[in-house]
């Protein structure tokens, strides 16, 4: 066994015992394991935004999942919603929420609402979230959990993202939580000059790229392939 390994076996024995006087509650069982997801995840794979780490240490994600699965949220992969859908894996919510470098005052849309749990990581950092779901029993239960765990600022609404939200454009921030064959044009239109779009682009057939698309201020498009990624398809309504 390397020195590493041990090393973090004997933290993995007397962390939880400091962080239990510290930092649990009663009502929420799951701060050691969010805290652990942060430090294993997130921060020991180069997420370095102390603001984004803030963050996913504070957001209850096993609130997002059915209770079956709540013992599981803090783990390593995508967990199922329903409808064959999936929340993401943790670090990869990191991940793009740091890319989109979000500040106080931004105007956010996300589409792909899910469980809403990426939502809710958005609402901490913007003023202001807007989410669009193509599923109504999803958009419907990501709603009642955003209203039950303090999320009521963000903004759903029911329908196909690829179009955006034209009545509350332009962006800050667009992050798409679902792969599109294509980068969607409405969705660049409706980012603001200096704005972000954080984008899985690909055929579900291969690898998809996760993207940062930049509008710079004179409103050239500059696009930066980030990593290689699997997301659900971005379908398109009928
Ligand atoms: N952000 C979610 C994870 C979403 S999984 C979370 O934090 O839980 C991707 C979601 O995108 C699915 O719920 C899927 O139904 C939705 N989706 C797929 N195509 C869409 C479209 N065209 N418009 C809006 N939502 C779409």
């Amino acid at each position: 066994m390397k020195a590493g390994a041990f090393v973090s076996i004997l933290f993995g024995c007397c962390l939880p015992l400091l962080a239990a006087s510290a930092e649990t509650s009663v009502s929420d069982p799951y701060v050691e394991p969010r805290l652990r997801m942060v430090r294993e995840q997130m921060v020991a794979r180069g997420i370095t935004d102390a603001s984004v780490l803030a963050v996913m240490k504070r957001v209850p994600r096993h609130l997002f999942v059915s209770s079956m699965l709540a013992h599981s949220a803090y783990g390593d992969f995508p967990l199922p919603i329903g409808e064959n859908q999936t929340i993401s894996q943790p670090y990869l919510v990191a991940l793009m929420t740091e890319l989109a470098q979000i500040r106080r005052g931004d105007k956010v849309l996300e589409i792909g609402t899910g469980s809403g749990y990426q939502a809710a990581v958005l609402a901490e950092l913007a003023e202001q979230v807007f989410s669009i779901e193509i599923l109504k029993s999803l958009g419907e239960q990501a709603r009642k959990t955003l209203d039950a765990t303090g999320y009521g600022k963000v903004k759903t609404r029911i329908g196909d993202g690829y179009n955006g939200w034209p009545e509350e454009a332009p962006f800050d921030v667009i992050l798409v939580t679902a792969a599109p064959d294509k980068v969607p044009r409405p969705l660049l239109e409706q980012l603001k000059p200096g704005g972000r779009l954080i984008v899985p682009v690909g055929a579900q057939s291969s690898v998809q790229s996760l993207q940062r698309i930049r509008k710079t201020p004179t409103g050239q498009i500059v696009k930066e392939d980030v990593i290689p990624v699997r997301f659900v398809p971005l379908v398109r309504q009928q």
